[in-house]
């Protein structure tokens, strides 16, 4: 998600469109049926049935590694001029942003997300293609001095094929973010859509072609987590590999490279905390409220899913949040087109009820349920806007992540206590510091164990700056130049002079 989602709110109204009932893989520039059968892709907002898409089997997966592999091996897209490579990567960004009333359509009706949201989505999207395009050129490599008898040089080349497996928070924006920067770099690619969401990614084939890229440079295909997801990152023609989702998913992702001995990226969500002294604006602290924790429904591996603030702020705080949350209008995505003032649905029944569940734990354990807490009478995986109070940091409300509209407040009585809390979890994605002491600010920033601290603003910074976690939260970092590293190694020359 980029940054600046805050000022981003303007987008025409499209109308609805019927969209396809099948959907297929796309390898080696051909749509495909899927040797695993079909899935029903399901329309979380209601409830009912949206589409069917192709699932792929461990065939289709090693076609579309040996197509990604063969173009590789053809330096189509690794012997090209990389200004040449980065005008390709903008163009498809372009494509998209020429196709989003389509794309966030069908991303809505997949995700249950707002309509207003999925436009951000598409546009934040469109900007990573933007950004990687413009980095394209500056992956440069170094001479290195060896005396007179030698000269020596770096350069730094694709690693080949890149396997990318997707999280269905932000099916369009996780894309983009890996696409990008691979074909950037030179790499070709095989992307694995996650079950719930994988229709959106076919836009990615559409501007693939679109823009010229060889037949079989980016191969699309959506299969079981399992089957098609374990053949993919244990695959041995794959070079590297990126994954966004669970720590227990992150865990046999980087087993299977292990034993192909490729290096991964894992991106593996947190349990981020908001550490808000006694001197914070509150009243700007709402804005963070409901962009933090209610903004695709808390389904965001860098959600403020915890707020630790002073105890002579707590009550004040919590009646902010409360009406925050009971501010929100919560219904189908589709009809929710009022930019900021509504929620969309969760993905998946299963996941608001794995959600709805911890609440219920929290609250047997002691937590307050001071708003929402309840699942939705309505058909469709909706779970009110949540605030815990009272919520104390063994709970595990407060350890472990709950991927949905759940807040967690605690409180704290001095800093040293405020931060002990802060990294007392398993993870380390991103942070916040809130307080109007730039002192205070900038020890709490270098002392919270995150890979990304905002201070006072959450979801400050954007696709121009480095992302990623510590501890559970995984590894690699996405987003920035920073994120470039990972599509790339050193190769170093050593040129004997005669
Ligand atoms: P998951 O990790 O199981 O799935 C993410 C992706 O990995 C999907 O594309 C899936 O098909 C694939 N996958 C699953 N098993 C695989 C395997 N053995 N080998 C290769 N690929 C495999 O996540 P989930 O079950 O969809 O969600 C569970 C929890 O994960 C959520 O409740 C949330 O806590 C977390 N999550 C985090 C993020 C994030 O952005 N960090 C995103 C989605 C989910």
């Amino acid at each position: 998600m980029t940054g600046s989602m805050h000022t981003e709110l303007q987008f025409e109204r499209q109308t609805m469109t019927d969209i396809q009932s099948y959907w297929r893989n796309y390898i080696d520039g051909e749509w495909a049926d899927g040797g695993a059968g079909r899935i029903d892709v399901i329309n979380p907002g209601t409830g009912t049935k949206l589409a069917e898409h192709a699932l792929a089997d461990e065939a289709d997966v090693n076609r579309a590694v040996q197509a990604a592999k063969r173009v590789h091996q053809s330096g189509a897209l690794s012997d090209m001029r990389p200004i040449e490579r980065g005008r390709l990567v903008q163009a498809m960004g372009r494509y998209l942003l020429d196709n989003i009333a389509e794309i966030a359509q069908v991303l809505t009706l997949e995700q249950g997300k707002p309509l207003w949201e999925a436009e951000i989505e598409v546009k934040g999207a469109a900007a990573y293609f933007e950004y990687y395009g413009n980095q394209a050129s500056t992956v440069e490599g170094r001479s290195i001095p060896l005396g007179s008898g030698y000269f020596d040089f770096t350069d730094n080349v694709p690693f080949g094929v890149s396997a990318q497996i997707i999280p269905w928070n932000y099916p369009v924006e996780m894309t983009a973010r890996s696409l990008s920067a691979a074909l950037a770099t030179g790499n070709t690619i095989v992307i694995k859509t996650p079950e719930l969401t994988p229709l959106t990614n076919a836009w990615f084939a559409h501007a693939a072609e679109a823009v010229g890229l060889p037949k079989g440079a980016v191969n699309i295909l959506c299969g079981w987590g399992h089957q098609a997801g374990a053949a993919l990152s244990g695959h041995p023609d794959v070079n590297q590999i990126v994954f966004t989702g669970s720590v227990a998913t992150g865990v046999a992702i980087a087993t299977a490279a292990a034993q192909n001995v490729v290096p991964c990226v894992l991106e593996l969500g947190g349990k981020s905390a908001a550490i808000v002294h006694d001197d914070a604006d509150l009243e700007a602290f709402e804005n963070d409220i409901r962009w933090g924790i209610y903004f695709n429904a808390g389904q965001v591996c860098s959600a403020m899913s915890r707020v630790i603030v002073h105890e002579s702020r707590h009550d004040e705080l919590v009646e902010r949040a409360v009406n925050i949350a009971r501010s929100l209008s919560v219904g189908p995505g589709i009809e929710r087109a009022e930019a900021g003032a509504t929620m969309g649905s969760m993905v998946s029944e299963s996941q608001r009820d794995r959600a709805a569940g911890m609440v219920g734990d929290a609250e047997t354990a002691g937590a307050i349920v001071a708003a929402g807490g309840r699942k939705m009478n309505i058909p469709g995986a909706f779970l009110e806007p949540t605030v815990l109070a009272n919520v104390t940091p063994d709970m595990t409300i407060a350890q472990e992540e709950v991927f949905g509209p759940v807040l967690s407040v605690l409180k704290f009585r001095d800093d040293a206590e405020a931060l002990e809390i802060a990294n007392g979890t398993q993870y380390g994605l991103v942070g916040g510091v809130f307080t109007r002491d730039l002192d205070r600010a900038t020890r709490a920033a270098r002392q919270v164990r995150a890979g990304q601290v905002f201070v006072n603003e959450w979801f400050a910074g954007g696709i121009e700056t480095p992302f990623g976690g510590i501890g559970k939260s995984g590894y690699g970092r996405e987003k920035g130049r920073e994120a470039l590293w990972n599509y790339v190694q050193t190769k170093n020359v050593a040129i004997k002079l005669g």
